[in-house]
């Protein structure tokens, strides 16, 4: 088990991609001489970062993708073990390759908050879906609250709104102006809006605010899903989430409830870009109870 995680350069004879299906396709994006996306059938974003001493990932995709993620990271250009792992939160999305490094005795980096809910079972009540807690050698290994740093220069810091989860962290690496945000931003579609593990929208407009100020006009944006995002996206996004909010947070002013919410459209105008709004507009309008409680 020791060493799953510290893949040499190289290609091994292992029939791996026999195991997936015909039709799926990794891609990978460089972003970077150094710096890849990783994107996988089915799975988030995983950026790798690729320096002397290692393989640096942003998310490592879920636990059933561990094996093909491994080799995928394995054959960039330059590939070695892989050293850090960040958790950008602690959905199974993210998460899925923490106990291989964990075993390999390799820092996963991830918030206090995250490493508390992997700690634990969680239970979303929209759905039922129940998500076991994770061994203790696959939980973040080293946390912080607020910001923290690698020795190559590599920046990290909590998003604080709780625009996805309450242990949002971004990931930004200057010398190649990338800025890896996890699910604080959605690059397709509706996100979700998990407000059992603190997210709520005013915490993506929060997020989305708070991200700005690490961007330029030529920051490439890297989203848990979608593609690469832009400064002006994020501008683009802030509007439009920051409309709904107002508009969700007038309709819990006067009294309305969730299927209520729902039924006004208060996102109409955004779907033919961004698909059906309801599960989104019921999910935020829920997580404003938790938010602003009104005693109505
Ligand atoms: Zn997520």
């Amino acid at each position: 088990m020791a060493g799953a995680a510290g893949i040499a350069i190289g290609t091994s004879a292992r029939p791996l991609f026999a195991q997936q299906p015909a039709t799926s396709a990794n891609s990978v994006e460089r972003l970077a001489d150094d710096l890849y996306v990783l994107r996988l059938p089915e799975q988030e974003t995983v950026v790798a970062q690729t320096t002397r001493e290692g393989v640096v990932l942003v998310d490592g995709g879920s636990a059933s993708a561990a094996d093909a993620m491994l080799k995928a990271v394995a054959a960039l250009p330059g590939a070695g073990p892989v050293i850090t792992l960040f958790n950008t939160h602690w959905h199974p999305e993210q998460t899925g390759l923490n106990e291989q490094v964990g075993k390999a005795g390799r820092s996963i980096i991830a918030h206090e908050n995250t490493r508390l809910w992997l700690t634990t079972d969680v239970t979303w009540p929209w759905n039922g879906q129940t998500f076991k807690r994770l061994p203790k050698v696959a939980q973040p290994n080293k946390t912080f609250y607020t910001t923290g740093k690698l020795d190559s220069g590599v920046q990290y810091g909590y998003v604080s709104d709780a625009a996805h989860t309450d242990g949002d962290l971004y990931v930004h690496f200057p010398q190649q102006n990338v800025l890896v945000v996890g699910g604080v931003v959605s690059g397709q579609g509706w996100p979700v809006v998990d407000y059992i593990t603190g997210g709520w929208i005013g915490g993506l407009v929060g997020g989305l605010q708070r991200l700005q100020p690490l961007a330029n006009e030529q920051t490439r944006i890297v989203p848990s899903r979608g593609p690469v995002l832009s400064l002006a996206d994020l501008k683009t996004q802030t509007e439009m989430y920051g409309a709904l909010y107002e508009r969700l947070t007038q309709m819990l002013n006067k009294g309305r409830s969730p299927n209520e919410a729902v039924e006004a459209k208060p996102a109409k105008e955004f779907e033919a870009r961004m698909g059906n709004s309801d599960e989104f507009v019921r999910r935020s309008f829920e997580s404003l109870w938790a938010y602003l409680s009104p005693d109505a």
